[in-house]
């Protein structure tokens, strides 16, 4: 049947009496969207190949270009929309997997949305950032429960290794070979420039980036793709990613595109292969056998570094983190349902796990009514997309937040959601070397200083307000929330009042 069953999503709408035939964005678009007919003197666009990355659209002197959704549409079907339609016949075509990129787009609930914020009015006054001093330091890793002094009196030491932050923000977890080069050493320079961490994923870490160590999460996961002794005594902590919130109980998939001679070297893998790990790390299959990992790490880096577990936002996030806090973990990350990814399959994406304010709160919950809240710090990520966010999730219990689609953005990536092909116009998601020099680390680095320093400010702004001057006297501060538009079971879980109580 060779009948065109999609209609593109997406036109080009160029405005004739703008473009001036410079041919720019034929030169930009990797997508070989745009061309030139030399015959007829016209410039041309394959709407079929645009994914909407508005790398035209910002390039073009003369603001010619615009991107609209097509409105061409299907008959009217609530239920049988026009995306559900395009998936079947796209399937049915190719009898794959629906590989997506980036966080869940659909519909569903926000909770970061329908949680509001308190302020100070009369009693307890507010504070004023400007005038006096806020402390936005966080210290990741177990808390001593007592104070241990000798026969004379004099303090013993008893801390664990800690992460020392100067904002309670991270770079999450984004591989070398998911996104590019530049990407890393942006995250890398901009991470140590504000006294936080970036992180490895699972792809190892390219030899320039040691530099950087003191400012590097290393990720060891089930692939244990680039895990090497050096490696895992660089970084100032060791992450054991056991799941993602884009894909709960699968492995990683690099596409074999992505896997050039750098990546192939930095992963210890075949050049051009899939990288694809395993659902599961091959030797944990019960909390017993993940503590054995922790403190294998924990021995082959002298008890120096604090030992990260990730999981994803499923339905028992509670109880895996209470098992997980006994594993001798020193901080449990957890990813929810809308966080990002390089390549995932769709359903996956959209279908499993669960909000990351959900899973938060019931972490939160579970570990201070079993009295061990103070084991393991809580870092959570899988949308947080500005300050507000960050301070309900403090809010809620984390210690930290780890943000990745929102640094992506701050590097430049417009959201198109087609990392997985490897050709991201921005530069970021790609490791072609002309579309990888498009981004240049030094004003990606600045872009992401500057994000995290305004976001920074706005916390300081928020805390203020409520008469607050720490983000320890935030941490879980649940009276600092209120829901709103909420259902019982929601406000229940989230252990929040409805507003107006
Ligand atoms: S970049 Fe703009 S002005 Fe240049 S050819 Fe394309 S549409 Fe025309
Ligand atoms: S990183 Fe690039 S390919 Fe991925 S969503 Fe952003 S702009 Fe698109």
């Amino acid at each position: 049947m060779n009948i065109r069953e999609f209609f593109p999503l997406y036109e080009v709408a160029r405005d004739p009496a703008r473009c001036v035939k410079c041919k720019l964005c034929v030169r930009e678009c990797a997508n070989e969207v745009h061309a030139f007919n030399e015959k007829l003197g016209v410039l041309t666009a394959d709407d079929s190949k645009c994914v909407n990355c508005q790398r035209c659209v910002a390039v073009c002197p003369t603001r010619a270009l615009k991107i609209v959704r097509t409105d061409n549409t299907y008959k009217v079907n609530a239920n049988w929309t026009g995306d559900a339609m395009r998936e079947v016949y796209q399937q049915a075509q190719t009898g794959g997997v629906l590989l997506a990129s980036m966080g869940n787009p659909q519909p569903g609930p926000i909770y970061w949305d329908k949680l509001l914020l308190n302020a100070s009015q009369v009693t307890n006054p507010p504070i004023d950032p400007l005038r006096e001093p806020m402390e936005t330091r966080v210290f990741l890793g177990k808390k001593p429960g007592s104070i241990l002094r000798g026969p004379d009196g004099k303090l013993i030491p008893n801390q664990t290794p800690q992460l020392a932050l100067r904002k309670p923000i991270l770079f999450s977890a984004m591989s070398y070979g998911s996104i590019s080069y530049n990407a890393h050493a942006a995250l890398a320079r901009a991470a140590q420039e504000l006294g936080i961490y970036y992180n490895t994923g699972e792809g190892g870490l390219h030899e320039d980036f040691y530099a950087y160590g003191d400012n590097t999460i290393v990720q060891v996961a089930s692939g244990r793709f680039g895990v090497h002794t050096d490696y895992l005594s660089t970084g100032a902590a060791i992450e054991i990613k056991m799941g993602q919130g884009a894909k709960p109980g699968i492995g990683g998939h690099l596409p074999g595109i992505k896997v050039g001679p750098d990546i192939s070297k930095t992963r210890m893998i075949p050049e051009g292969t899939d990288a694809i790990s395993p659902a599961p790390h091959h030797d944990i299959y019960s909390i017993e056998d993940l503590r054995q990992l922790v403190f294998s790490l924990k021995e082959a880096t002298g008890y120096r570094k604090p030992i990260i577990v990730k999981v994803a936002a499923v339905h028992n996030v509670a109880a895996i983190a209470s098992g997980i806090a006994r594993s001798g973990a020193d901080i449990i990350a957890i990813d929810g349902w809308r966080g990002g990814t390089g390549a995932a399959p769709a359903r996956i994406r959209d279908n499993v796990g669960i909000p990351i304010e959900l899973a938060l709160a019931a972490v939160d919950t579970r570990l201070r009514e079993e009295g061990i809240r103070d084991e393991v710090s809580l870092i959570v990520g899988g949308s947080i997309r500005s300050s507000a966010d960050l301070v309900k999730a403090i809010a809620l219990g984390a210690d930290a937040v780890y943000i990745g689609t929102a640094a992506l953005l701050a590097m430049g990536c417009h959201l198109c959601r087609s990392c997985q092909q490897g050709k991201c116009n921005w530069g970021i998601a790609t490791q072609r070397p002309d579309l990888v020099a498009r981004l240049d680390p030094d004003e990606a680095a600045r872009r992401l200083i500057n994000l995290v320093t305004a976001w920074d400010h706005e916390l300081q702004e928020i805390m203020g307000g409520m008469g607050i001057n720490a983000v320890e006297a935030l941490r879980g501060n649940r009276l600092m929330l209120r829901g709103l538009g909420l259902t019982e079971a929601e406000l229940r879980v989230l252990g929040v009042k409805h507003a107006g109580e």
